[in-house]
């Protein structure tokens, strides 16, 4: 097990705790992207405000704890999300989308935006929006709730697509906890809220925990009631290369992908959205903050 601290980022209006990915740990299991935003403020028409931006390769997972936000994107989605509600885009060769204020929430937001590599299998097919406006939840005895987002936890399946074998699970927890973990699985624990003590450290929102293949089960004692992303999967055996809002396997590929944004050649399509299109930063050597 090891401890990794996030570091911060600015995402639209918002500064970020980006827990993955780190710099010596870039996925977990094919999770390759954690952003918890927030909480801020946000009015009915000044929201997270992320104008159209481009995706390929990836499904982005968005998960919120407080608030409202509305996700428009190049399939003609509209969709307001609301807590306990999942949005699940998955780019292929290509997708664009925004995140907007709703027009009526004024209030709290807080969140997590999440990323997953697709594989080779399907990276290069058809872009699709999933909403699930409700998912299947688990008791854990003395402990809290489970809700499954992505894959299967505690004898609880999500409906949600996934492309590789993985799971994604928000923790609500006030007690003892011990998880059942898949042992041909890779674990990481991001803290979104209180505080959890594992193997003795003290977990906090701005860590991120990896457990290695091998553990069959995980004991949490909770210091502060805490609300906890569980993710994890099967090792992903693929070389990613991360750019900007890309993943794919080459810079030739990166490549492409800023030059059909910079071009606007349709490969990404368009988004009916009121906000200002955000365009591809200029290509430099350091990481850019995604969107
Ligand atoms: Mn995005």
């Amino acid at each position: 097990m090891q401890v990794y601290p996030a570091h911060e980022a600015v995402v639209g209006r918002f500064t970020v705790r980006r827990a993955l990915p780190q710099r010596t740990r870039r996925t977990v299991g094919a999770w390759c992207f954690a952003d918890h935003l927030g909480p801020a403020d946000v009015t009915e028409e000044s929201g997270l405000d992320i104008g159209p931006h481009p995706h390929c390769g990836l499904q982005t997972v968005t998960w919120l704890l407080d608030g409202r936000v509305l996700h428009r994107d190049s399939l003609g989605s509209e969709q307001v999300i609301a807590p306990g509600q999942l949005n699940l885009m998955t780019a292929g060769h290509g997708v664009a989308h925004s995140e907007e204020a709703t027009g009526r929430y004024r209030g709290r937001l807080e969140g997590i935006q999440l990323w997953i590599a697709q594989p080779e299998r399907t990276r290069h097919g058809q872009p699709a929006f999933e909403h699930h406006a409700a998912l299947p939840q688990a008791e854990i005895t003395g402990a809290g709730t489970a809700t499954v987002l992505v894959g299967s936890f505690a004898d609880v399946r999500s409906p949600a697509r996934h492309d590789t074998d993985l799971v994604g699970v928000d923790l609500d927890l006030h007690g003892r906890a011990s998880l059942a973990l898949r042992p041909d699985f890779e674990h990481a624990l991001v803290v979104l809220r209180g505080a959890v003590a594992v193997a003795g450290q003290v977990l906090r929102p701005g860590h991120l925990l990896q457990v290695d293949p091998g553990a069959d089960e995980l004991d949490l004692r909770v210091t502060e009631p805490a609300r906890v992303m569980l993710l994890g999967g099967v090792p992903f055996d693929e070389q990613i290369r991360m750019s900007w809002n890309f993943v794919a396997r080459t810079p030739a590929e990166i490549d492409a992908a800023y030059a059909s944004w910079t071009a606007a050649d349709g490969r990404f399509g368009t988004v009916d959205s009121p906000l200002a299109i955000v365009p591809a930063p200029a290509r430099v050597r350091t990481a850019r903050a995604p969107n």
